[in-house]
């Protein structure tokens, strides 16, 4: 039902809007409408969200102020059905408008849309007839699915956690705006091969930056091992390049290339083996990352068992039938400030909770000072190897 309010009536709609919230912004001082319908939506919206603020920028128009603003003088604010929202988190940041978005389709909201580049404005309306959704950044009849469609997200996965996957090749990146985008972690790239000079170019400032935005990290590293002793060299390097930082999230070993694959299914695990071990000995949480058939075809289940694993499938609804914790869904994820697509992830598990209380990862005492302590040797004498282990004395 739609109610009448004159200009100073300060009446508690509910617990956390008051009417002169929705009056109109125009200069005129008259009376305003608001259906009670979308109040109650509004408050829905606070609860599912868990919201310390909502703020109206804009409630109920009069013909003339709607026209200003860019309306046509006849739409949802001028019915009193409408609110363009700004909604706050308990850390008193602005929530992301996509979620704000999928959580107002689930509430019931018939009109909902993105209404600013930074997404952190949303339309909502409680019109009748067929329902409206709409991102005004990319045009106003952009969205003509459902927003978990839209926005490329499974409904059942919408509480799991969200992250992406960075290296060198996403440029520049402001975290503080990904951070407002609702990411939750992102996986760094520390770099590749067994050189130092093969660190990701952009890994440290990645690193500082994302911390200090607030979102907790994960690392890999990306392999061309051929054998077992250039694995283990890998993971030296990866070790030292990780050194004296703090993951919240898992560090991975990133087997994709095609030659030791094509070594076969025992070898290219062998392969696997040498760098988990020796790095998850040094005290990280430690994980693979494989695609969907390499997982399937080439890694032993001893592997699989023992480690973490990150998925790569680029599909909306993955078949692969064994455990993963983490799951690189698509290449063609946006993301606020990063140009470009970007990879997203998703995790079912709460990685920076286990890694914390463990110890691992940096947060407990030195994980590397066993790995400095010793050094794993390989000496060739005549035609005979000698293998083992050198303290330092
Ligand atoms: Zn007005
Ligand atoms: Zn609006």
């Amino acid at each position: 039902m739609i109610k009448k309010y004159e200009f100073g009536d300060n009446t508690q709609l509910s617990p956390h809007f008051n009417a002169k919230e929705f009056r109109c912004k125009c200069d005129k001082e008259h009376d305003f409408e608001v259906n009670e319908k979308l109040v109650e939506n509004l408050e829905k919206l606070y609860k599912n969200l868990n919201c310390s603020k909502i703020i109206v920028t804009s409630g109920y128009r009069c013909a003339t102020h709607d026209k200003n603003v860019g309306g046509n003088g006849t739409g949802q604010h001028t019915k009193g059905n409408a609110a363009d929202i700004c909604c706050y988190g308990q850390d008193g940041q602005p929530i992301s408008s996509k979620t704000v978005c999928y959580t107002a389709q689930d509430i019931g909201f018939t009109g909902i849309a993105n209404i600013d580049t930074s997404y952190q404005h949303t339309h909502v309306d409680v019109r009748t007839g067929s329902n409206w959704h709409g991102d005004e950044t990319k045009g106003n009849n952009s969205v003509t699915s459902d927003f978990y469609q839209y926005l490329g997200i499974q409904k059942e996965d919408k509480n799991l956690m969200k992250g992406i996957d960075i290296s060198v090749h996403n440029g520049t990146i402001d975290w503080n705006k990904v951070k407002a985008d609702g990411i939750d972690f992102a996986i760094l790239r520390a770099g590749y091969g067994r050189e130092l000079s093969q660190k990701d170019a952009r890994f440290e400032e990645n690193y500082k930056n994302a911390k200090a935005a607030g979102i907790p990290v994960g690392a890999y590293w990306y392999s061309y091992a051929m054998s077992e002793d250039e694995a283990s060299l890998e993971a030296d390097v990866f070790l030292s390049v990780i050194k004296g930082k703090q993951f919240e999230s898992p560090v991975y070993f990133d087997v994709e290339e095609k030659k030791p694959f094509d070594l076969g299914k025992e070898k290219v695990s062998a392969i696997m083996r040498a760098f988990l071990e020796k790095v998850e000995s040094a005290g990280y949480f430690t994980g693979l990352y494989g695609s969907a058939s390499s997982l399937t075809t080439h890694t032993s289940d001893d592997i699989k068992n023992r480690y973490t694993i990150w998925l790569a499938h680029w599909v909306n609804q993955t078949n692969y039938s064994g455990a993963y914790s983490l799951w690189q869904y698509s290449e063609k994820g946006f993301v606020l400030g990063i140009n470009g697509n970007v990879d997203p992830d998703i995790c079912t598990t709460d990685f920076p909770a286990i890694i914390k209380e463990k110890g691992l990862n940096g947060f407990g005492q030195s994980p590397t000072a066993e790995h400095d302590n010793k050094v794993n040797v390989t000496v060739q004498v005549g035609g005979d190897v000698f293998k083992g282990t050198l303290k330092k004395s």
